[in-house]
């Protein structure tokens, strides 16, 4: 008998299972259709022995003291400072877009106070600011948008960035200064160790039993459970009943080159260029030291896992649909990027999954929930799937 059954071992579910095991000694099973724990957090060591991220660059950044002092308890830190250039008209610049950026890219040499003069001079006009567009227009101007905006956004999402929210392109400042960082966070870091191991460290409690390669659907009815934390896509929770929520989806060509570095920077973005939108140097964000190097090429795609939900009116309307039904159902929580269909960084899941574990524990719901049933009590073969010390092991 198990008190939870948490769908998903990435930050949402692997941070609530921990902190029901150990907090609230509750029995958790938590199942992951993938052969590995850590969600998209994943990494591992490649066919030559370098730490890779298998979905793409994570960079770990928080303002949040409580999100880093608490998984701060299952890691040790490397501080890390991300760092990005864009290949714009055949070079290679700061983006952000920084002093730095105009000035080596029109071969300026403006101080802070000239370049905010330029940014207001060729800024637009936008009443009010609603779309990825509008945000960057009324900064930069039009020629600056074009350049580092518009194609790698048509790219990424497959839209024009006039028909995104704002939050998108929000998400990249604009600087006056020379700080070339990507994220100006209090708290910048990487997992010493890599992600993988620090969600080993979380799972690692007695009361948490990790089964991969499994669908929650085939147990469902096999293994008896009080209450349900849901951190899947949610439309497909309610079998799409209102329609598909759309997710933008990428695909990832990794390859080890023989070289010991290849990038000017832990990454590039191509803006214009190429059918991917940017590549990334492991190595560069490990600080691992090995003769060869590995890097990873980003394709955005339609189709395939849902990693993005797309910030726009519409889809927010469709989701707040599936809200309604997730919140009128009693006994299952929906926690996480896919589950509440929010664009959201590492640290705000963890965030999200804190708060939810409050608010789970402060009410007393147990009284109130029905023990669900099994259909049949489970059956050797599934309990053999259970494991409860060796999480990362397919
Ligand atoms: P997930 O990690 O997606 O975990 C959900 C899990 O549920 C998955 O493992 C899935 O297999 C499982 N699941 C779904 N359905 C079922 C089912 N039916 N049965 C069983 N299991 C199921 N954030 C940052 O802070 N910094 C970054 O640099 C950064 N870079 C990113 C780069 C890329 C390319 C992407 C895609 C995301 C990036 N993120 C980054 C965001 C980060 O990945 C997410 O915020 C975080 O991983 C979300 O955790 P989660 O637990 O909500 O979801
Ligand atoms: N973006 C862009 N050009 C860039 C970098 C970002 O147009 O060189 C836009 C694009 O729409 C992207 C969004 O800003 O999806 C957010 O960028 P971020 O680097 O945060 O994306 P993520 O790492 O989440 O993929």
């Amino acid at each position: 008998m198990f008190d939870y059954l948490i769908v998903g071992a990435g930050f949402a579910g692997s941070v609530l299972a921990e902190r029901l095991a150990t907090r609230s000694n509750k029995k958790v099973l938590v199942v992951d259709k993938r052969n590995h724990i850590a969600g998209n957090a994943y990494d591992h060591y490649n066919e030559e022995g370098i730490l890779v991220h298998k979905y793409g660059p994570h960079i770990f950044h928080t303002n949040s003291k409580d999100v880093f002092e608490y998984l701060s308890d299952f890691t040790d830190w490397r501080p890390y400072e991300h760092r990005v250039l864009a290949s714009v008209d055949g070079q290679l610049v700061p983006m952000p877009i920084n002093l730095d950026t105009i000035n080596k890219l029109y071969g300026l040499k403006l101080n802070s106070f000239e370049v905010e003069e330029f940014f207001a001079s060729v800024a637009e006009q936008v009443p009010v600011v609603r779309t990825s567009e509008d945000v960057v227009v009324s900064k930069v101007g039009r020629e600056l948008y074009e350049k580092f905006f518009r194609n790698y956004t048509r790219k990424q999402w497959g839209m024009d960035p006039s028909e995104l929210d704002k939050s998108v392109t929000s998400r990249v400042p604009t600087r006056t200064n020379r700080d070339d960082r990507y994220f100006t966070d209090t708290y910048q870091a990487m997992p010493l160790h890599g992600y993988t191991r620090m969600f080993e460290r979380l799972l690692d409690h007695p009361n948490i039993k990790v089964m991969l390669n499994t669908d929650y659907h085939d147990i469902i009815d096999f293994i008896p459970f009080k209450e349900m934390i849901f951190t899947g896509p949610v439309d497909e929770f309610f079998d799409f009943q209102y329609g598909k929520l759309p997710y933008r989806s990428l695909e990832f060509k990794h390859e080890t080159l023989n070289t010991e570095n290849y990038l000017a920077a832990p990454v590039v973005n191509y803006p214009n260029d190429n059918l991917y939108t940017r590549i990334t140097e492991f190595k560069a964000l490990t600080g691992q030291q090995h003769p060869k190097t590995a890097i990873v090429y980003e394709y955005p795609k339609a189709e395939g896992d849902p990693y993005y939900p797309v910030p726009r009116l519409e889809n927010a309307e469709l989701y707040n649909k599936y809200k309604k039904l997730a919140d009128e159902t009693p006994n299952v929580h929906f926690v996480g990027r896919l589950a509440t269909y929010k664009y959201y960084n590492m640290d705000q899941v963890v965030a999200q999954a804190l708060t939810l574990y409050k608010k789970l524990t402060a009410t007393p719901t147990e009284e109130a929930s029905k023990l669900r049933k099994p259909a049949i009590v489970g059956s050797a073969s599934i309990m053999d799937k259970l494991v409860s010390r060796d999480p990362a092991k397919p």
